[in-house]
């Protein structure tokens, strides 16, 4: 068995193919190029954790089956509260409950609000050095930041259910990816210092907000040139419970789309990168223990140097270390 199988069986026992937020494949590319976007030491200690990270980064999904408390944590239904909403909403928890009751925001989302308190905790797990802890919640951290940039994770329509687009929510986040990731640009430059990170990620929201207006719209004049019958498969085998888009339907969305998909995973991949990064520099850029030798085997010293130059051009897929790509045949 070569090793890239190894790793992709390992990523596939660990988390299955069924669709959740960004589906398991999108999570995993978020953070796998988050940390080709690292500075080193950081990016160095990363990498020889990869297989952790990417194993994990649906993890919170994961989560919902058996915590009441974690659905919430991963959407904010943020036009329940007025149609500028996601301009004026208190960019802090302790302001939004001075404003509203906790229920309230609670039953509504509090995703912007709970990655605040993620990153109060991993800056705590990297003054500590603690290394289980600092894995932990960078990959809990990322996966909520990758969902900020989900345009179906900040709107109370988030599958279209209120507009006649039932299936928009996976379709956007999960079979788009799967199906056109080698066409998606996946570079996204390196990470940045955030001096406010609760502004930048009320910025994501936004974003996500507006684009959910697009995508909405984009469907709406797709799905014109299709009947109910050739808009969706007739039936679709496996544990999806939703129903599935055709591929004709799939090609004309994401043509109409353009480079949205592609460009919000750059986006959150760029975010997710620059909070570890952040949270290791506010924690006063401890150092770093090497990484135990990673499960898959010990990595060959200059491969990270040549994923790096396919990252930068835009070869990952390419070359087949996208490590959630079902590996080419060799
Ligand atoms: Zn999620």
């Amino acid at each position: 068995m070569t090793r890239k199988l190894a790793v992709w069986l390992l990523l596939c026992l660990a988390g299955g193919f069924n669709a959740r937020a960004w589906g398991v494949i999108g999570h995993r590319v978020v953070h796998q190029m988050a940390i080709y976007g690292l500075p080193e030491p950081l990016r160095q200690f990363y990498f020889g954790e990869r297989t952790y990270l990417l194993q994990h980064a649906d993890r919170a999904d994961l989560r919902r089956a058996d915590d009441p408390d974690e659905a919430v944590r991963h959407y904010i239904n943020i036009d329940h509260f007025g149609p500028r909403a996601a301009w004026q909403m208190p960019m802090y928890w302790t302001q939004a409950r001075q404003k509203y009751p906790a229920d309230t925001l609670l039953k509504h989302g509090i995703l912007p609000w709970y990655t605040e308190q993620m990153r109060q905790r991993l800056t705590q797990a990297f003054r500590r050095r603690d290394v289980d802890s600092i894995l932990f919640y960078s990959a809990d951290l990322g996966h909520y930041l990758a969902d900020a940039h989900v345009p179906f994770h900040v709107i109370q329509n988030y599958d279209g259910q209120l507009t006649g687009q039932e299936g928009i929510h996976g379709l956007w986040e999960s079979d788009l990816p799967s199906r056109f990731l080698a066409d998606y640009q996946l570079y996204q430059g390196n990470a940045r210092y955030l001096a406010k990170p609760q502004v930048a990620v009320w910025e994501a929201v936004r974003r996500s907000f507006k684009l959910a207006q697009t995508a909405l719209a984009a469907e709406h004049q797709v799905a014109a040139q299709f009947t109910q019958a050739t808009k969706f498969e007739a039936a679709y085998p496996g544990r999806l419970m939703r129903p599935r888009h055709s591929p004709a339907f799939m090609d004309q969305y994401q043509t109409a789309l353009g480079d949205m998909v592609a460009q919000q995973m750059r986006a959150a991949a760029q975010m997710v990168a620059s909070y570890w990064f952040t949270c290791w520099v506010d924690a006063g850029r401890p150092s770093l223990p090497r990484p135990a030798v990673a499960p898959q085997g010990p990595v060959a010293p200059d491969q990270l140097a040549q994923e790096l130059a396919a990252w930068r051009a835009n070869q990952l897929h390419a070359q087949g270390w996208l490590l959630s790509q079902p590996p080419v045949k060799e």
